[in-house]
């Protein structure tokens, strides 16, 4: 005791991590930087922040003193090195695989994932000349075999989409340690303060920022959080992080920048010549929302124990993916990955399939039937329609999408309510 510096907790980070009193003026609320470009002291001074000798802030594609703050802060929320932010999460993704993939190398990421997310990997990547392997997560022996000498990563969710199915990230973790690669994770429908990924051996954690993080239905934004712990020298396989990189002047980064290589390379080569950044206006919304995260999480997990129990009993309902009931073949992971709770998102599966399925999302009410997951509104969607349309009906059944599933996101509005709603919707459901 006393000797033994003072670690703040969750719930003091999420308002302070990053935030100082504004140095100019003393305004206690993170000020909004809207400026584009920053004053140099002289030219002496602005060379030697293109060498990145000093850091400083240059041109708001790079960096920008609002966003840097909401960086900082998810890094401390991730327990990670450090953070970039951008301007959506699928920018997010991209940004993350960016410095470890060239051309003929690819990724091995889950079957469950969210449904632009397998779009993204399935189609667009191939444009980069990278591409991705899909495999059932659940079974690690096809995660090991899948991974070949051109793999650069495994990729998956923490808590899965569209069903809430949670990935054993110990286990997949292990697996990519000892393949040599980086395990990333999508933390976005956990978030850090029901899960924090690193911990279980995580070397980056993307979001959309977009979702709980927010928590408000207000702007797109992501991040990549890096634990700073993965050697990107072990292998000749990361030339752009350990090699001279062509695009910074022949810049070695891990040799340069150690734990913060990937961070610096992220900034210095991705959002500068990538260009997918974070703007300072959406940063402070974000900012904003963050300050509540722990009181809503809480709030969204004791409405979806709540709501999914209750459905899970419902006749017209045949089953409940929620990895939060006993009943799931999840729940004991779940206690290990998520212990605070299992999320908010989860599927069911109607008696009455296709038909009823329609039925159910047009008869809601209170619950918004749109493209989004993680507001502090109640959400629906049927996926096969909408998010998870553009696959075939083999990948919506692996990802958990089939025609007969509607997908909920628990808001935090008086579960009550929730329940109101869905029943007299699900009466609406059963006569079709
Ligand atoms: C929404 C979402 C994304 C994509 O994020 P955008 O901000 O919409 O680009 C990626 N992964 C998950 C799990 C999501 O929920």
């Amino acid at each position: 005791m006393g000797d033994e510096p003072h670690e703040y907790g969750f719930d003091t980070l999420q308002i302070h991590a990053g935030a100082r009193p504004d140095p100019a003026t003393g305004a206690r609320q993170t000020p909004i930087y809207q400026t584009t470009a920053y004053v140099f002291k002289d030219v002496d001074h602005a060379a030697s922040l293109f060498n990145l000798q000093e850091v400083g802030f240059i041109y708001s594609r790079l960096t920008n003193p609002t966003v840097a703050v909401l960086a900082e802060r998810i890094a401390a929320l991730e327990t990670g090195e450090g953070a970039v932010c951008c301007s959506s999460g699928h920018a997010a993704q991209i940004m993350a695989l960016f410095p470890l993939m060239g051309p003929g190398r690819n990724i091995v990421a889950a079957t469950r994932l969210y449904g632009g997310t397998v779009t993204q990997f399935s189609q667009t990547i191939k444009r980069f000349g990278w591409s991705c392997k899909f495999v059932d997560f659940d079974d690690h022996g096809a995660v090991k075999d899948a991974i070949d000498e051109d793999t650069r990563a495994v990729f998956c969710e923490s808590i899965a989409n569209p069903g809430g199915s949670i990935t054993d990230l110990d286990a997949i973790g292990k697996i990519a340690d000892e393949a040599g690669i980086p395990m990333i994770v999508d933390n976005t429908s956990a978030t850090p303060y029901l899960c924090r990924p690193i911990e279980h051996g995580a070397t980056l954690v993307v979001h959309s920022t977009t979702k709980y993080l927010t928590g408000n239905g207000t702007v797109t934004g992501g991040a990549i959080v890096d634990s700073g712990e993965f050697d990107w020298s072990a292998s000749d396989r990361f030339p752009s992080l350990s090699q001279p990189e062509p695009a910074y002047h022949g810049l070695k980064f891990h040799e340069t920048f150690g734990h913060l290589a990937f961070t610096f390379h992220s900034i210095a080569v991705g959002l500068r010549d990538l260009g997918m950044t974070m703007n300072p206006q959406g940063a402070h919304y974000t900012l904003l929302g963050i300050e509540t995260l722990s009181l809503r999480m809480d709030r969204h997990v004791e409405n979806a124990i709540k709501v999914a129990k209750w459905l899970e009993t419902h006749p017209a309902v045949n089953a409940v993916t929620y990895a939060g009931l006993e009943s799931s073949p999840y729940a004991s992971v779940a206690k290990r990955i998520c212990p605070r709770g299992a999320g908010a998102l989860f599927t069911i599966e109607l008696k009455g399939g296709y038909d009823a399925c329609v039925k159910l999302v047009d008869s809601l009410e209170l619950f918004s039937l749109v493209a989004n997951l993680g507001d502090a509104r109640s959400l629906v969607i049927h996926s096969a329609s909408t998010t998870h349309r553009q696959l075939t009906a083999e990948q919506q059944e692996a990802a958990g999408a089939a025609p007969n599933v509607v997908r909920l996101s628990i808001g935090i509005e008086d579960p009550d309510d929730l329940i109101a709603d869905l029943d007299q919707a699900l009466a609406k459901a059963a006569s079709v």
